[in-house]
Formats: structure tokens, C-alpha cells, sequence
């Protein structure tokens, strides 16, 4: 039987004893044991009564076992569905109901609260806590450490993954078995991955980033991940000379650049850095390199197509930049009224054709039709341009763009002006509504420790740098930006608390 993605990820691995996952307690499992456990599952899955194509909806803490789980819906043909861990009983029925799922694991703890809404859609409703214990588990182990793989063709969907919702609702966005495996596969090639390597993993696996970036190419590459439940500084600092590479949104490097015990020294021995999932400031690679000698890697992707640029492994990783397209991937500026391409050098909106591009929104067939052109190329809502040397830049979201008196404000050229500013960690700049001007320019500046920047002269600052539209009418100083868990700067949030600022 053919099932391009188990096989190409799993299957390759039966009967090696080759370590796979490293715990914190320093036990290793190996792909052979890793392999029963998820074969055990996707039995116990089949006796309850899914047949290929049900939804698994998932929302348990990170786990060999979770892990496995994802296995095993790949080996029975099951769509698997990660739910953030973050989210309330509230929330997670909407994404139950959305997907119609078949079957639900949850912790334990919220076994209850679920049961009405399962009993109300005839799902069925399994347990997995954090220490691997639960229902689902129980049973496994009392079923057959072998299953037959059932078949599949690439273009079968293999998981419903929501996006972050960091500019609205989450959606669904259906991807197959190739958009997984092309993407995978073209990583391992791309940042060298082999059977040598040991990821420290401390990304969660509800995301495109720790499950199917980080957890696919090591499985694609034979290689071995420190698999980590969270993002633990000790634990990071403890464990980075047993790993060769290491994966991570930019707050996971800043805060170990926040550390002294984080030097050269400890990370002599390592291959590569990668981030993403949110920009990198230019300011942190450059910390990152003096600190380290290493240069982060970083690369661009969204739920809805996996990774589509990134910066070369050889070759020079140009800070404040996302790399280039990968190879399958086509990627080109477009105005966003007329959809005509731009030259190089234009800001426009960003879209990306390739193997790797998501078959559309689960049941929202108007949002797919207006973000997924025919001709397969998928307008990503971010806007940027390529410089003349083919690396991409990411000015921002499409909903982020401020328009002030008829002109076109990107957030993060005023941004840049002000992180450049003494005293300044970081910086978001919003539109909010104005009478005159339809919206304005508010900067949200928050200071390095200790530090209290001087608004009025940041303010004379950005007048020498920037156009006199540009200017932010207010600077305002918080302690910290509002941050999903994935790390992402919420604007939304902000642009809601200061929207009665000029009204
Ligand atoms: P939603 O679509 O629900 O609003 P989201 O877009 O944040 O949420 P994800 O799919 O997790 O959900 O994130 C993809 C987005 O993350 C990209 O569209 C882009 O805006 C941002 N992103 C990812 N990597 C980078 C990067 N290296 N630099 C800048 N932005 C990045
Ligand atoms: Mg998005």
C-alpha cells in the first residue's frame, strides 16, 4: 500500500533503532518504539470506528505520545487537527464544530467540559495528559504494536491546520500530503539535515513551526530532536551541547541574548539557527552574531503554505530579510488593486505558487476563492518587495497598512527609525482612525530595561528620516507589546485600545 506521507516520513524508519526523540529525563525513543506507539494508536483508532478522511481533533500538551498520535492519523488516512493549547472551552468549540470532527483528545482535565458538545456532534471523545498517561494511551497498549498503512494519494488532506489568528478569526487551511512532504523534503535538502543531526526542539507542535518545519525534516532526515514540553532557558542552556541545530520564534533568541550564560563557548559546536513565524529584528541578528559568530537563518512561511523563502544556507543571510524563494516555490510583488506584478524594488502584496500551497479554507469557500487565484498562486496578505538581489522583504501585513490622507503608510519603515532610537527595545506602529486624515500614525515604543526614552527627541529623529506624512502623531511607551502565543505583535489588539485616541 502507498501512502506518500507516512511513508515518506514514518515508514522509512520501521525497525531502526536509531534514537529519535530525547526527553528531558534523559530517556531516548527510538524510531522502532516511536513507530509502535503510533501504530498502537491508529489501531485503537480504527476500533473505535474512523474510517479515512474523519477529522482527529487534537488539543493535549506536547508529548512523545502527541506525537505519535500525528503518526498515526498519517498511517490510517485520518485528517489531524492540532489545537493551541492556549485556547478555552469556548473557543475550542468553534474549531470542533468548524471541522466536524470524528474524534476529540483533550487533557483529562477537560474530559467534562467537552463531553456535551462531542455528544451533541457524535463525536467521540478520547484522553491524553501531559505525562503520556489517558484513555487513548490505556488502550493502545493493549493493541497490536503493528498496523497496515492505509493507502493514500498526495493529494489526500492530511491535516486541518488554524492558522495563528493574529489579524482575525483562525482558519482552517487544508493541506495534503505533498504540500507536507514537498516542503519537508526541500528544508532537508536546503539547511543540510542529516541522520547526524540532534534539533532542540522547544517549538509547540500545534504549530506549522514545531510540527511540521521542525518535527517533519527531522523525520524526513533520519535525524533526532531534544524534544522539549516548552521553551525552558535553563533547559535550553543545559541541553545545547548535545544539539547541532536549533529552531525558534525570534522571542526564543532574544531572551537567551538576555541571558549570560548563553555564549560563544556554549554554542561552538552548533550547525544552524533558524527563525521565524514573526521578523527577526535586524538588531537581534546582529547581537546574535557578535555574541555567537553564528548567523540566524531566516526564513518566511504561513499555516496555509509551509515555508517559502529562506535565507541560503551558503551564501550570505542578509539581516531584516526572509532569503529567497525555495525551490518549487514561485513568489511575485503584486499591486494589490489590479493584481499586475511589480518591478523589483515595489512594495506589494506578496504570493506565492507551489507544491507546497494549501488546497483552500475549510468550508469558507469565499475567502478561499479571494486569496487562492486560479491560477494556483496564493495571495498571502503580507506585503513586501525584492530587493535587487533577489532577497525578500517583509514590510508587514496587508491589514496592517495604514492609509493616511490617501497615502500608503508601511509600519515598518517608520518602525526601523524608531528601534535605531537610544533606549528603544522595540517598537509597533499602528493607524488609528483621525477626522481629518482618515487614519493616523501612533508609535508604540517599548524600552530597553531601565532605559526612558525621550519621546520628543525620537520624534525629531523620525522628522529628519521620514516624509512628513509619515510622522507618528503620538508616541506612546508600554512595558511590552500584546503577543500571541506564538510570539506574533498583535496590532489588532492595539489598534482597538488606541482607536478613540483622535476621535
Ligand atoms: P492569521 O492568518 O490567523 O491572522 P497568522 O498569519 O499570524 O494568523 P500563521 O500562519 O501562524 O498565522 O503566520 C503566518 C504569518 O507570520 C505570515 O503571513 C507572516 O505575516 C508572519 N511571518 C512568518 N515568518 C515571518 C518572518 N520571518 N518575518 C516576518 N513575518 C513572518
Ligand atoms: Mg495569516
Amino acid at each position: 500500500m502507498v501512502n506518500p506521507l507516512y511513508d515518506g516520513l514514518f515508514g522509512i524508519h520501521a525497525g531502526k533503532t536509531t534514537p529519535f526523540l530525547h526527553l528531558p529525563d534523559g530517556q531516548t525513543i527510538t524510531h522502532q518504539d516511536f513507530l509502535a506507539t503510533s501504530a498502537q494508536i491508529a489501531n485503537v483508532m480504527t476500533q473505535i470506528g474512523l474510517t479515512p478522511g474523519d477529522r482527529v481533533a487534537v488539543q493535549v500538551q506536547k508529548s512523545p505520545e502527541a506525537l505519535a498520535l500525528y503518526a498515526a492519523c498519517a498511517q490510517a488516512g485520518l485528517v489531524f487537527l492540532p489545537l493551541n493549547t492556549a485556547y478555552t472551552v469556548d473557543e475550542l468549540s468553534y474549531f470542533i464544530e468548524n471541522s466536524g470532527a470524528s474524534l476529540i483528545v483533550c487533557d483529562g482535565a477537560r474530559e467534562g467540559e467537552l463531553s456535551d458538545m462531542a455528544g451533541k456532534l457524535g463525536a467521540k471523545v478520547e484522553t491524553l495528559n501531559a505525562d503520556g498517561s489517558g484513555t487513548l494511551t490505556d488502550q493502545a497498549r493493549a493493541m497490536p504494536n503493528s498496523f497496515p498503512t492505509v493507502e493514500r494519494n498526495g493529494e489526500d488532506l492530511a491535516a486541518f491546520l488554524y492558522t495563528s489568528g493574529t489579524t482575525g478569526r483562525s482558519k482552517g487551511a487544508m493541506l495534503t500530503q505533498n504540500n507536507l512532504l514537498s516542503n519537508a523534503q526541500t528544508l532537508v535538502r536546503e539547511w543540510r539535515f542529516t541522520a547526524e543531526d540532534v534539533l532542540l526542539h522547544a517549538l509547540p507542535i500545534f504549530h506549522t513551526h514545531g510540527l511540521f518545519v521542525a518535527t517533519n525534516i527531522t523525520l524526513a532526515a533520519g535525524s533526532s530532536m531534544i524534544f522539549m514540553p516548552k521553551f525552558d532557558l535553563d533547559q535550553i542552556i543545559a541541553r545545547m551541547p548535545e544539539a547541532t541545530a536549533m529552531m525558534g520564534v525570534p522571542t526564543f533568541y532574544t531572551r537567551l541574548l538576555d541571558d549570560d550564560r548563553f555564549t560563544g563557548d556554549l554554542t561552538r559546536h552548533m550547525r544552524l539557527f533558524v527563525s521565524g513565524s514573526a521578523p527577526l529584528l535586524a538588531e537581534t541578528h546582529v547581537q546574535f552574531e557578535a555574541r555567537t559568530g553564528h548567523r540566524i537563518l531566516e526564513r518566511y512561511g504561513m499555516t496555509e503554505t509551509n515555508m517559502n523563502t529562506s535565507n541560503p544556507y551558503d551564501g550570505e543571510r542578509r539581516a531584516g530579510t526572509v532569503g529567497f524563494p525555495l525551490p518549487g516555490v514561485e513568489l511575485k510583488v503584486t499591486d494589490p488593486e489590479t493584481g499586475e506584478t511589480l518591478a523589483d524594488g515595489e512594495v506589494g502584496q506578496i504570493e506565492v505558487r507551489g507544491p507546497n500551497v494549501f488546497k483552500g479554507y475549510w468550508q469558507m469557500p469565499e475567502k478561499t476563492a479571494a486569496e487562492l487565484r486560479e491560477d494556483g498562486f496564493f495571495i498571502t496578505g503580507d506585503l513586501g518587495k525584492v530587493d535587487e538581489d533577489g532577497y525578500v522583504h517583509i514590510v508587514g501585513r496587508n491589514k496592517d497598512l495604514i492609509i493616511s490622507g490617501g497615502y500608503n503608510i508601511y509600519p515598518k519603515e517608520i518602525e526601523l527609525v524608531l528601534d535605531d532610537q537610544p533606549g528603544v527595545l522595540e517598537s509597533a506602529v499602528i493607524g488609528v482612525p483621525h477626522p481629518d486624515f482618515g487614519e493616523t500614525v501612533v508609535g508604540v515604543i517599548v524600552p530597553e530595561k531601565g532605559a526612558s526614552p525621550d519621546t520628543d527627541a525620537m520624534m525629531e529623529a523620525v522628522s529628519g528620516a521620514l516624509a512628513r506624512f509619515k510622522h507618528p502623531r503620538k508616541l506612546v511607551i508600554l512595558d511590552e507589546l500584546p503577543r500571541n502565543t506564538m510570539g506574533k505583535v498583535q496590532k489588532n489588539v492595539l489598534r482597538d485600545q488606541y482607536q478613540g485616541m483622535f476621535t
